[in-house]
């Protein structure tokens, strides 16, 4: 599966925590990621990523994009509700495109969890067949 890492400044910290303690299964998987989220993730764990742009500089745009080109199977985005942001529209694009095309999509870590542990179950499997649902 395809699986694209976002975090904001504030949820920086946490995201590396969550690569770190779910390594094991994200190594399995092909992983995108915003230019700073996806630099942090390859500093502190052995996982390779391929990244965008920073989010602010058209990041979150870029991953919109291969959502909407089928490129990506799962998003899990560590938004920090606290802080405005300036990219906010890039934001909302993003997470209506993983409405549009059906993409299980996690704003907060407990969610990120779920897909990850379902990620690891194969609950995704239907993915595979993707190009039938549309
Ligand atoms: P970043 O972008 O990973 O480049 O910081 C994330 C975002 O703010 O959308």
């Amino acid at each position: 599966m395809n699986v694209a890492l976002i975090a904001h400044d504030k949820k920086k910290d946490l995201m590396i925590n969550f690569v770190i303690a779910y390594e094991n299964i994200l190594k399995k998987h092909t992983l995108f990621a915003t230019g700073t989220t996806g630099k942090r993730i390859m500093e502190a764990s052995s996982l390779s990523v391929n990244t965008f742009q920073s989010g602010p500089l058209g990041g979150d745009q870029q991953i919109g994009a291969e959502i909407a080109k089928g490129g990506i199977d799962m998003v899990i985005f560590l938004r920090d509700p606290m802080t405005a942001q300036p990219h906010e529209p890039d934001i909302q694009a993003l997470i209506r495109l993983c409405d549009v095309h059906m993409i299980p999509v996690a704003t907060n870590i407990a969610t990120g969890e779920l897909l990850i542990r379902g990620l690891e179950r194969g609950d995704l499997e239907w993915r595979l067949y993707k190009e039938n649902l549309v």
